[in-house]
């Protein structure tokens, strides 16, 4: 077991120099902040930090800067908006390493926050330098990890970290953020309560075959819907007309499906349009009458029940990847029922987790984020973790 910031009782962080590593790689427009989910998420382990009177220095990433600063990726629209909702000033450091920083940090009061600038302006953090992890460790003793959204990235700022903190003989533990995606991600579904399902969606299948492999080892069922079913209709020999079609992929989903039997279920009907377009006119056809001509929008009202009635009887549900075009109206409803019968499915008891990225926007769409046990806030890492990998910047930590 790795240790949490919650297994460190708050009377030992009064007065300790704190590095945080969150995820505040959130959209920026205008140097103004789009969408600040990935601010609030990190609010939790701040607070808890600054209230026990720690002295807590903040490292994130914001985009992929290439070849240095470039001041559209800068922290400095973060720290105003994380001030904002911290109801206290949080001074912006322009540096992410360097006497800045360090004379910032001999400033810091107990309770007080910085946020450094963005950890990829410095070449080190991808290439995992481990001299620029040691800079970082050398500001305190205790590093907690709580970007959950780059833990499956072995960074300087993530896993390096750690490793230095440790080296040091200082502690690397997890925050309340990556605490609790770990208990919902990877401990939930080590022995999940069956009947237990999993559904699959979104553009392709290529990004998550490790994801279909590892969850058919584990579930009872596995029900594929958006664009990832179209290569499985085409390894059935079906017609998709001008649908998005892995070609490059039809052979390996024969051999899932034969592997799979009947544990893998497969959209019955489908929304079919001549363009995936606002507005456009629809048809409902059976899996097995696509026309030559149409493309597949959405999956159809029976796969919606179908899909329904094998939720409705599991005790835990993983979700993944839109069942259609949701952020079209005329292909969201595959997406938005399943969403609306997975919050039903967890008010009546069963463990319920969505699996980042566009999965966990549409069950915002449809109004039902608040009824679903888990929404993950990674995209990336939560696929890793349905995968069955362990991710480095989890592994790096001391333990409990
Ligand atoms: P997630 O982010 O939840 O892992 P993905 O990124 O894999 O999901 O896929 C999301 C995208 O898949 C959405 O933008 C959605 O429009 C698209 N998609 C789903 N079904 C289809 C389809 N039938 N045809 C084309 N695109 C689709
Ligand atoms: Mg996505």
């Amino acid at each position: 077991m790795k240790k949490n910031l919650s297994d460190i009782n708050p009377a030992q962080l009064r007065g300790r120099v704190v590095l945080v590593r969150t995820d505040l790689n959130v959209p920026l427009e205008d140097g103004r902040v789009t969408d600040d989910q990935r601010i609030r998420a990190s609010l939790l382990t701040l607070r808890l930090l600054s209230e026990a009177g720690a002295r807590v220095v903040v490292l994130s990433h914001l985009g992929r800067p290439k070849g240095g600063p470039r001041p559209e990726f800068s922290l400095a629209p973060v720290a105003e908006h994380l001030s904002d909702l911290l109801a206290r000033p949080i001074p912006f450091i322009g540096q992410g390493v360097g006497a800045e920083v360090e004379a910032a940090v001999a400033r810091l009061e107990d309770g007080d926050l910085v946020l450094l600038e963005n950890t990829r302006f410095l070449a080190g953090d991808t290439a995992n330098d481990p001299d620029l992890a040691a800079s970082w460790a050398a500001l305190g003793d205790l590093f907690v990890n709580d970007a959950f959204g780059a833990a499956h990235r072995a960074h300087a700022s993530t896993s390096g970290l750690a490793d230095a903190m440790i080296a040091r003989g200082g502690e690397a533990v997890a925050g309340l953020l990556l605490e609790r995606e770990l208990e919902y991600l990877e401990d939930a579904l080590l022995e999940p309560e069956r009947p237990f399902v999993a559904v699959l969606g979104g553009a392709k299948i290529s990004g998550k075959i490790e994801v279909i492999a590892a969850l058919l080892r584990k579930v009872d069922r596995l029900l594929i819907g958006g664009a990832m079913a179209n290569t499985f209709l085409r390894a059935m020999g079906l017609d998709t007309g001008r649908s998005l079609v892995e070609e490059d992929r039809v052979d390996m989903a024969k051999d899932i499906m034969r592997d799979a039997g009947e544990r893998l279920v497969l959209p019955l009907d489908c929304v079919v349009a001549d363009e995936i377009e606002r507005g456009a006119p629809t048809r409902v056809v059976a899996r097995d009458a696509v026309q030559p001509d149409d493309r597949i929008g959405d999956i159809g009202p029976k796969t919606i029940e179908h899909f329904a009635e094998q939720v409705r009887r599991a005790r835990t549900v993983v979700w993944n990847g839109p069942m259609g075009v949701f952020e079209i109206d005329v292909f969201a409803e595959g997406t938005m029922s399943l969403a609306r019968t997975l919050a039903e499915a967890c008010e009546a008891g069963a463990l319920g987790v969505i699996g980042g990225g566009d999965s966990g926007a549409a069950a915002e769409k449809a109004d039902v984020a608040e009824r679903i046990t888990h929404i993950s806030t990674g995209g990336g890492a939560s696929l890793e973790l349905l995968a069955g990998v362990r991710l480095p910047g989890v592994v790096s930590l001391s333990e409990a």
